[in-house]
């Protein structure tokens, strides 16, 4: 893996799964439970589970752990911070939507976003520092790609939604992959933290929707998983040549082999995946548009969700009008395909879909190799 951080010049192509990430290992939620367990050789192996619990069932920062001793703690706090340092917060909705901008160690920033609905709560999550895929309606998009995000630094924003929900009572019932970035471009650190919020973090794996603008290997591989997670595909046009137009991958992966990795998703996992429809005004919402869309869920068994477009600098279009969304709707069903009209949340804090795009002043930091045990000469149980 690299471990610096630089831009890659990638518009409208994916980066590899190997492209620039942050130093692995910043993040206490970044090494997995094996990595912990060489980390912490030499001490008892009930420190190993108390460390765990402490990260994934409390949401505690290691110093925060008080069954650990404070010699451990320390020690582990040396080589291990959490990575995700907040730059701004903002709310809207009546507090019911929070939206986080994080500034990462090495200078990117994130953004993440909260919703509430009656004591249960939603987290949108970021997967990437920017994204390569250069939808043009979206503001993460025309802002460029910078990396992928590690493990810990995906998982870092599950655990400030969690412990935000709790303040005010509430319960983080779901997670969805729908922030910055292309989740399936970083497809094995979002797997791998796709397994432990099931695993160890409690939340539901159809709970989880992992949202994909279409590329197709990963939506395959996702089927055979064995989880039942949900896959969202980002659709937005039903037609090749209009949809290359808004989502430039689509000219790699057209829209005959997207239903055909919908058709394999339903077979393999028993769950249909869902058409992310953004309304774009005189774009993608004519009849036309109705009629070719709801042919292609039909074929891929998949149900629409109708996203009122959200304004972001740089696009020129506006999104439709409630009362033609309406329209487009019943056309849909009338014509025999299965559609929702999502609400609109944090649109004036730039929380809704689309609008993410964190900036913040960059600073740089390094890594390095550590182990964490006991120093050489020491048995470990130190309280
Ligand atoms: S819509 Fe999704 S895939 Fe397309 S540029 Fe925006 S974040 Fe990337």
């Amino acid at each position: 893996m690299t471990e610096n951080s630089t831009s890659l010049e990638l518009q409208g192509d994916i980066p590899p799964e190997d492209s620039p990430s942050a130093p692995p290992g910043s993040s206490p939620w970044t090494p997995s439970l094996e990595e912990w367990q060489t980390l912490l050789d030499g001490e008892p192996s009930y420190r190993l589970d108390q460390l765990w619990r402490g990260l994934y069932s409390e949401q505690l920062e290691p110093n925060e752990i008080s069954t650990l001793p404070k010699g451990l703690r320390q020690r582990i706090g040396e080589h291990f911070k959490p990575s995700l340092d907040l730059a701004t917060k903002q709310s809207a909705d009546d507090g019911k939507t929070i939206k986080w901008l994080w500034a990462l160690p090495d200078g990117s920033s994130i953004e993440t976003v909260l919703m509430h609905y009656n004591r249960r709560s939603t987290v949108c999550v970021s997967s990437q520092a920017g994204c390569a895929m250069a939808c043009g309606f979206c503001a993460t998009g025309q802002a460029g790609y910078e990396r992928h995000l590690t493990v810990g630094e995906i998982l870092e924003q599950v655990v400030s939604a969690q412990r935000q929900a709790a303040e005010i009572d509430s319960r983080l019932s779901n997670v969805v992959f729908m922030g910055m970035g292309e989740p399936m471009a970083n497809y094995d650190r979002v797997l791998e933290s796709v397994r432990r919020l099931i695993t160890d973090m409690g939340i539901g794996a159809r709970k989880i929707t992992v949202s994909t603008v279409g590329l197709a290997p990963q939506m395959r591989r996702l089927a055979g998983e064995g989880l039942q997670v949900g896959l969202a595909l980002s659709l937005h046009a039903a037609n090749d040549d209009l949809r290359t137009e808004l989502v430039p991958v689509n000219k790699r992966h057209p829209i005959d082999e997207l239903i055909d990795c919908c058709q394999q998703f339903r077979r393999t996992t028993g769950r249909r995946v869902s058409l992310e429809w953004a309304m774009i005004d005189g774009v993608n919402d004519r009849d036309s548009d109705a009629d070719e869309l709801a042919s292609v869920a039909r074929r891929a068994h998949a149900h629409i969700n109708l996203i009122p477009l959200n304004p972001t600098p740089g696009w020129p279009t506006v999104g439709t009008p409630p009362d033609r969304i309406d329209a487009f709707a019943r056309r849909l069903t009338d014509r025999g395909a299965n559609a929702t009209i999502r609400a609109n949340r944090g649109t004036d804090i730039d929380a809704a879909c689309g609008q993410l795009a964190g900036s913040v002043a960059k600073h740089k930091t390094g890594a390095q190799a550590v182990t964490l045990g006991p120093s050489p000469g020491t048995k470990g149980g130190r309280t």
